[in-house]
């Protein structure tokens, strides 16, 4: 098979780890999945037989035919060959959980896009593993940024395991891990409060080394940290989710 490496084409060739991720996943008959970048469907072939339906998401035209082969003996499943990234998960009614062994050029973008899906039970992907700790990490530490502070606002973060390079063909530069991913239920009070949030958390890390008091200048003044107990001295890295979940929520209100 010719591999596409600007699709992150990497497959699962090692049964035993796709064995492990289903293990970890934990799919049962009631399940609908989405599966993003099925490939040539290591994964898919495994746990279709224990749910009750599953979407394929997948950009590369060469591999729907296989794919819908896989596909052909189980009911209300489905390919669709097209971007994941111009996907409109909204339009699924039901809730569904999520999959996949992600192509690591889009990884953070689909973390991004996730977070803004609705009807989501869970998510289990599969990326790089500097990505995946930069995902789980906490304040204070090097790797912590705004991707941490965005996906742990949306979702508790869960770092399964460690995956090598060695199951894949090809082999990849990097690392993989296998993260989870479970929805947060109402953390904002309204769409301002996310719009704001969004700003000021990408504003904050954006001038990461600078004060907050510098970076959210446009937002707050001095005076405005009083109200929240938040020290202005702090940097980005410093503060915590849920100070960013307060400082939007006052941003929001006044
Ligand atoms: N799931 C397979 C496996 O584990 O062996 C393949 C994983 S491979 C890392 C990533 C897959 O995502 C490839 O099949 C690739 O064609 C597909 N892909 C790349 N970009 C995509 C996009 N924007 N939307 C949907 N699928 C994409």
């Amino acid at each position: 098979m010719h591999l596409k490496k600007k699709l992150g084409q990497h497959f699962l060739v090692d049964q035993n780890i796709i064995n492990k991720l289903i293990k970890n996943i934990s799919p049962c008959e009631k399940d609908s999945i989405i599966e993003i970048g099925p490939g040539d469907g290591a994964l898919t072939k495994s746990i279709i037989p224990y749910v009750k339906n599953i979407c394929l998401i997948e950009k590369d035209k060469g591999l729907i035919n296989d794919l819908n082969f896989i596909l052909k003996s189980y009911k209300n499943s489905k390919v669709i060959n097209q971007d994941v990234l111009k996907f409109d998960f909204n339009i699924l009614e039901c809730p569904f959980r999520v999959i996949g062994n992600l192509p690591y050029n889009i990884s953070t973008e689909i973390i991004f896009k996730m977070c803004k899906v609705d009807n989501v039970i869970d998510i289990h992907f599969m990326l790089q593993k500097e990505v995946v700790d930069r995902i789980v990490s906490k304040p204070n530490t090097k790797v912590y940024g705004r991707l941490s502070v965005m996906a742990q606002a949306y979702f508790n973060t869960k770092k399964l395991f460690d995956i090598s390079e060695n199951v894949f063909v090809p082999k990849p530069k990097v690392k993989s891990s296998f993260l989870r991913l479970l929805p947060r239920k109402s953390i904002f009070i309204d769409n301002k409060h996310e719009e704001i949030f969004y700003n000021i958390v990408k504003s904050s890390f954006e001038g990461r080394r600078k004060m907050i008091r510098q970076s959210l200048i446009k937002y707050l003044s001095d005076n405005d940290y009083n109200n929240f107990n938040i020290n202005p001295k702090l940097r980005a890295e410093n503060l915590t989710v849920n100070d960013y979940l307060l400082i939007s929520k006052y941003v929001s209100q006044i």
